[in-house]
């Protein structure tokens, strides 16, 4: 058996019948990093003894007879946005370059009480605001299929780790796309489960009502894998969904029958890329092959759902993010410099006899707040402060804020007519495959309008996943995306494992 070929399916059965150990796995995939990460950059944080002592404490219960957890030996890397007791969590911000939670987030305790090894923290856009991972205030991720293209975001070390073979299985998040794109630009299968399906205590809030956490791996059947250990009621977050877990494991293997696949005209408009087109409705093909109907359906307001987003995650953003200021907790403005310039400021402005500048001047307290954030923060944090700010202020709440919050209703409510008459939905991930670095750096615009096919189902609050159909002539790969109705991942799982079970785009590695 080959370790780095195998799925983490396929590892767990190995570990299983003791044919390979949990050290030696976490030993395999340690090298990999060794190997490649220098020249890919998915981790920000890799501790070997950390995830050695922890693969060596499941092999010495297996050893004993020990009855262990569903991930048992199973190497996992999570994106740093979170919480890990005792371990840093960056969020790819130097707001929090230094920060180590108090507490495991309630993905990484179920991680650990599944046996899971948990191999390192992934690279991030910061705070998960972008679709690049060039927002990381630490360093950028390369694509593993071209080095000069982006992973995505922003779980981008996520998806990038995987694909790359230096972890079978990974955490990434998805406020508004965030696991999808990643995992189409990457190659690689990710799901955004139904908002409240996996709870979100311990992961650092960008945007709490669109915020989930999911699984990255190779197949749907890992996905599967990983979904079932993660997923959960938790009386630690209140908008956690109090539904049980389906066996997501036991049923991904049963083919759908009678499925009903709808195909919305708005995923099909201009900008759609030729070959990521093309390879879509081929993949469209092989569910019909496979005896699914296809039914073209409409929503109406997915045109609204770029704006309605970029207008909600700003707010919640800008909210969320008031925490960063000096004094709770991460970085704070040194404050001897600080202080000297004030009192350097005061002293001009009183020999001028300046008054009114000098009435106006900050008292130290709020150049504290303002100095810590302007240094703690990059620009697209500070840009998303500002408009979400903007949008919340008294004389534009209604026109902005409000009114987006009817839009979204409405987003939702295409989706609630959609599912009347389809089990999924079935359109592009993205509109493109992977850009250049740096290729939308100047312009904010281009950049938010990737999400375009993605943002809806965080806006409505459903599942969705990105699953390889292909690749491009420039040997890129493409991703499809199937969307269920809330709580319907089963449905999801099973589907994607159809499409994988007759096509071989996800056994695909980069060069
Ligand atoms: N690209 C989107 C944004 O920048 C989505 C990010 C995410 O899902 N975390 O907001």
């Amino acid at each position: 058996m080959s370790v780095l070929e195998s799925t983490a399916t396929e590892l767990l059965a190995e570990l299983a019948a003791g044919n390979v150990s949990a050290a030696e796995l976490t030993q395999t995939y340690l090298a990999q990093i060794e190997d490649h990460d220098e020249a890919i950059g998915a981790f920000l944080n890799v501790d070997a003894e950390r995830a050695l002592t922890q693969a060596e404490a499941i092999d010495t219960r297996r050893r004993a007879g020990a009855k262990l957890g569903l991930l048992a030996g199973l190497p996992v890397a999570v994106k740093d946005v979170l919480c890990t007791k005792g371990w840093t969590t960056t969020c790819g911000s130097r707001m929090l370059e230094h920060f180590v939670p108090p507490y495991d987030a309630t993905v990484i305790s179920k991680l650990k009480a599944a046996d899971a090894v948990l191999i390192g923290k992934t690279n991030m856009d910061e705070f998960a605001m972008g679709g690049s991972t060039e927002n990381s205030a630490f360093k950028r991720t390369h694509n593993p299929w071209a080095l000069d293209r982006t992973p995505g975001g922003s779980s981008g070390g996520a998806a990038a780790c995987v694909a790359s073979n230096m972890a079978p299985l990974s955490i990434g998040t998805d406020t508004g796309g965030s696991i999808r794109q990643p995992a189409a630009f990457c190659g690689v299968t990710g799901m955004k489960p139904t908002y409240g399906r996996v709870s979100r205590y311990g992961l650092v809030a960008f945007a709490s009502s669109l915020d989930q956490a999911g699984p990255l791996a190779r197949t749907a059947e890992d996905v599967a894998l990983l979904l079932e250990a993660i997923a959960g009621h938790d009386p630690l977050d209140s908008t956690s969904a109090n539904v049980s877990t389906p066996s997501y494991t036991a049923t991904v293997r049963e083919p759908l029958a009678g499925l009903r696949l709808g195909v919305a005209r708005e995923h099909f408009g201009d900008g759609l890329d030729r070959e990521v087109d093309a390879a879509v409705r081929e993949a469209i093909k092989v569910f019909e092959s496979q005896g699914a109907s296809v039914h073209e359906i409409s929503l109406p307001h997915s045109k609204y759902a770029i704006a309605t987003y970029y207008i909600i995650a700003p707010c919640e953003a800008s909210s969320n993010l008031a925490r960063y200021d000096g004094v709770h907790y991460g970085y704070r403005t040194d404050e001897k410099e600080m202080l000297a310039e004030l009192a350097e400021e005061r002293k001009a402005l009183e020999a001028a006899g300046d008054r009114a500048r000098l009435d106006a001047l900050d008292s130290s307290l709020v150049r504290m707040y303002r100095e810590t954030r302007s240094e703690g923060f990059g620009a697209e944090v500070k840009r998303r402060v500002m408009l979400g700010s903007y949008a919340l202020s008294a004389g534009y709440y209604d026109a902005y804020y409000v009114k987006a919050l009817k839009v979204r209703r409405l987003i939702r409510e295409d989706y609630d007519a959609a599912f009347k008459d389809v089990d999924l939905i079935i359109g592009p991930t993205t509109a493109t495959a992977a850009f250049k670095l740096g290729e939308m750096n100047e312009d904010p615009l281009t950049m938010y309008l990737q999400d375009l096919y993605t943002v809806s189902a965080n806006l409505a609050g459903i599942a969705a996943i990105s699953v390889p159909c292909g690749i491009t002539g420039s040997g890129l790969p493409i991703g499809l995306q199937l969307q269920a109705a809330p709580f319907e991942e089963e449905k999801l799982l099973r589907a994607a494992h159809m499409f994988q079970r007759a096509t071989d785009w996800h056994t695909r590695r980069p060069g």
